[in-house]
């Protein structure tokens, strides 16, 4: 799988929230987020980091993970 990796400016945590099994949809994706056009994955994004910050999310990139 691909998966859509953030990385919070705030608290510095990285996490994914969706992902695809397609290599050119990732990259599709990827190459539509960069270039600021709407779509199903964003450059930026909240992430509530605990009970009381939220911080703002960077997209990193399309990180391959193997399936278990
Ligand atoms: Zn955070």
């Amino acid at each position: 799988m691909f998966y859509f990796t953030y990385k919070c400016r705030l608290c510095g945590e990285t996490f994914s929230k969706s992902g695809t099994s397609n290599e050119q949809a990732a990259m599709d994706a990827m190459i539509l987020a960069a270039l600021g056009r709407e779509g199903d994955v964003r450059m930026v994004r909240v992430h509530p980091c605990n009970a009381k910050d939220f911080g703002v999310a960077d997209l990193i990139g399309a990180k391959f993970t193997p399936d278990k």
